[in-house]
């Protein structure tokens, strides 16, 4: 059976870290980190993600900054509100919670973050430094970065000589992974919903990355033996068996075959979920190291 790559762990980890990295700051005389979070309207999901994220950044220690704004807010409004905190010295991370009403442009907004405090890692200038292996500058977004810390702590940095196959080519996961993995040296292939034969595809994966929205679709005999396995999805599914209207949460991967055969995987929930909200805070913590002049840590 394949070892579980216990996310909630490292997570802890890096969360700890990130921790002492405030306390040093603080130390130093230097302005804490500050995370501001910016929500628009009322969808439930994203106000637990929201509330969970100012939460962990008060828990390390931050300035944490929360905008909770009406759903008929206009882009006016919320361009100026990030203007604002472009401008605000105390506040080194900027977030805003997708997916925004339709009304407002999302793109605009994003591209309205100072890059400097994209925490997120969505602007074009933070896509682009990764895309050209500028990663000590970059901010990354939060689930690949997070992922790739947990193919580390099975593979090591250096992943020359190895095959990559990440299923999914979306902005927010699929394409940043596949560049952190093709700057860690790895061989990379990108999948998606026009993919021939993905199952052959995904056999010759030493790395294999899910991040399709697809439950349990990777299935046991797409998997090379020995294979990391690293299931990005969080999908909710009926559980009759666990009492009527109820529902579990399963990844893209069907884990009790995957496991069989791979070397190493992370398991749904308890994977890389954990990772995204601690590589938020890490990359705060590194936006307040460089805007205080400091070397940026590294995680
Ligand atoms: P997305 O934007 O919907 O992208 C899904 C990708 O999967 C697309 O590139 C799509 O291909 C591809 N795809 C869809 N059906 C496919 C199929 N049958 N065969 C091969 N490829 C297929 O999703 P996302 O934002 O990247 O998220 C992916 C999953 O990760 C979701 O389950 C999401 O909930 C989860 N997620 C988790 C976290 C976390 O914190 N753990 C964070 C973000 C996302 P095309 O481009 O060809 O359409």
């Amino acid at each position: 059976m394949a070892e579980v790559i216990d996310g909630k762990s490292v997570a802890e980890d890096v969360v700890s870290k990130v921790k002492a990295l405030t306390a040093e700051l603080s130390a130093k005389g230097a302005t804490k980190p500050g995370l501001a979070v910016v929500i628009v309207g009322e969808d439930p999901a994203s106000q637990v993600y929201v509330a969970s994220k100012s939460r962990t950044a008060k828990d390390c220690g931050f300035h944490s900054l929360q905008h909770t704004l009406p759903a008929d807010t206009t882009e006016e409004q919320l361009l100026k509100i990030i203007g604002d905190l472009n401008a605000d010295q105390s506040i080194h991370g900027i977030l805003v919670q997708l997916p925004l009403p339709g009304h407002i442009d999302a793109g605009k907004v994003i591209q309205t973050i100072a890059p400097e405090k994209d925490v997120d890692g969505f602007h074009f200038i933070n896509v682009g430094k990764l895309g050209t292996g500028e990663l000590d500058t970059a901010f990354v977004p939060c689930t690949p970065a997070g992922s790739m810390l947990l193919i580390e702590r099975v593979r090591g940095k250096d992943l020359s000589g190895l095959n990559a196959v990440v299923v999914g080519r979306s902005n927010i996961v699929g394409k940043p992974m596949a560049n952190l993995l093709l700057a860690a040296n790895c061989t990379v292939t990108i999948a998606h919903s026009r993919t021939r034969d993905l199952p052959a595809l995904a056999r010759t994966a030493d790395i294999l990355v899910a991040a399709v929205g697809r439950p349990e679709m990777v299935k046991g005999d797409w998997v090379k033996p020995g294979a990391t396995v690293i299931d990005v999805g969080i999908n909710r599914i009926p559980a009759p068996e666990k009492g009527e209207g109820k529902s579990r949460l399963v990844g893209d991967v069907a884990y009790a075959e995957a496991a069989k055969l791979a070397g190493a995987i992370t398991p749904v929930p308890g994977g890389v979920g954990p990772m995204t909200i601690a590589m938020l805070m890490a990359n705060t913590v590194a936006s307040a190291y460089l805007a205080a002049g400091l070397k940026r840590p590294s995680f």
